[in-house]
């Protein structure tokens, strides 16, 4: 099946566009600007077209997989093959989240080209794999950027590959695919442990469960939450998260100790339709879910919502910490006004700081928000709502993947210290 007429031009005027330019090395990440309260009421979507593509001359596409987007795909000529990327809805963040396969009859070199919508320059480092487990990052000296600014916008963005096609399937995607088939068996392994349980707490609009890990045995007095993957391609948050919640259900002493005392809730996957339908931010309600944790029109959020509110009032506990795992540009956490006080005042500016000293040449990046009490994100719901000391924990898309590992163990590793003074 092959692209709309409409698409194939359009594709033929971003291949004009392609150039080579030097990609600019970023100065310190100063974070995204105040969060903007915005109506979070359900609005339409649109969903990929899964389909193996017969591109012609042998060569062959699919997108028939869970996660990440394909929108459109032709042979431009012997050589050159153009892509489409497009996001679920708009406005949007700009996280052009791409995969697709791709194989020949026979052995070939071809130039890949992603090309994007209007107003999103390309993000994602391209990587490949031959089994779509195991991802390796594309040669620098095989790909170039041509991110382009019209008036002041990204227009015609696009970024092109040189990659050899053979009849065995070569996957290209814009992060490590993992997806809800993936938490899931991650969640069971987890699962094994004598003191861990994975239940469904809820289902996502399109009834996929919305699962919560519980982790320790204790009475429920003093809670610890986590989230993570509000954002489908956040990929590196998600495996930050993983790490912590690996090191939080370890055999080390203290970690036993600590799970007498405190019980952790972990939400793994909030946007579990997001992630499996390859959305760039948003759910299945075409909503980005962390604008979502005040008016609560949304069923994943409720889910959550609901959940704490139960547990808290059925053991009259109380939830000390919440952590929410996202990725952006660079490493950064955002914390609530170090004035005002929850249920464990210092407790995070004390576990970025003892963190950060554990981890060589590196310096904490930090921004606290005005604390103007609104609810707009869940860390501010959290904070503002369970007195919970509230962190929203970002990993940069590019971070080094054992970094992320080693912060997330020591991130743990501090917090059960912190925890059990
Ligand atoms: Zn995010």
């Amino acid at each position: 099946m092959q692209i709309t007429k409409l698409n194939y031009r359009t594709i033929l005027v971003f291949i004009g566009f392609i150039i080579t330019v030097s990609c600019k090395t970023s100065q310190q990440w100063q974070g995204q600007g105040e969060i903007q309260e915005v109506n979070t009421q359900t609005v339409p979507v649109s969903l990929q077209f899964k389909n193996v593509f017969d591109l012609g001359k042998g060569i062959y596409a699919s997108n028939e997989f869970d996660g990440a987007r394909l929108n459109g795909i032709v042979l431009v000529n012997d050589t050159i093959i153009s892509t489409l990327i497009t996001p679920e809805n708009s406005p949007i963040n700009p996280s052009p989240w791409y995969a697709f396969k791709l194989w020949a009859d026979k052995e070939q070199e071809i130039t890949l080209a992603l090309t994007y919508s209007e107003g999103v320059n390309h993000r994602y480092h391209p990587k490949t794999s031959t089994d779509g487990v195991n991802f390796e990052e594309i040669d620098s000296s095989n790909f170039s950027i041509n991110n382009k600014i019209i008036e002041g916008k990204p227009k015609f963005s696009s970024a092109t590959m040189r990659l050899s096609l053979s009849p065995d399937t070569l996957w290209i995607s814009a992060q490590e695919l993992l997806t809800t088939s993936h938490n899931d068996s991650w969640a069971q392994e987890l699962s094994k442990k004598s003191f861990i349980t994975n239940s469904k707490a809820g289902e996502s609009r399109e009834g996929r469960p919305i699962n919560v890990l519980k982790i320790g045995n204790s009475d429920d007095k003093a809670i610890i939450a986590v989230i993570s993957r509000q954002h489908p391609p956040e990929v590196t948050g998600y495996l930050g998260m993983k790490s912590f919640v690996e090191t939080l259900s370890s055999d080390s002493e203290d970690a036993v100790a600590f799970r007498k005392k405190y019980n952790t809730y972990v939400f793994p996957l909030v946007n579990p339709d997001g992630v499996d339908n390859g959305h760039w931010r948003h759910n299945m309600g075409g909503i980005d879910l962390n604008r979502d944790w005040a008016d609560f029109n949304q069923p994943e959020t409720t889910v959550i919502r609901d959940f704490f509110e139960k547990k808290v009032k059925d053991s009259g506990g109380k939830i000390y910490f919440f952590v929410d795992f996202h990725s952006t540009w660079q490493d950064i956490y955002y914390t609530i006004d170090p004035e005002q006080k929850g249920n464990k005042p210092g407790l995070v500016p004390a576990l970025i700081l003892a963190s950060g000293k554990e981890l060589e040449n590196y310096e904490p990046n930090i921004k606290p928000s005005p604390g103007t009490g609104k609810r707009v994100t869940s860390t501010s719901y959290f904070f503002y709502e369970h007195g919970a000391e509230s962190l929203t924990y970002e990993i940069g898309d590019k971070t080094p993947r054992g970094f992320v590992k080693k912060k997330g163990e020591i991130t743990a590793k501090k917090l059960i210290e912190l925890l059990l003074k």
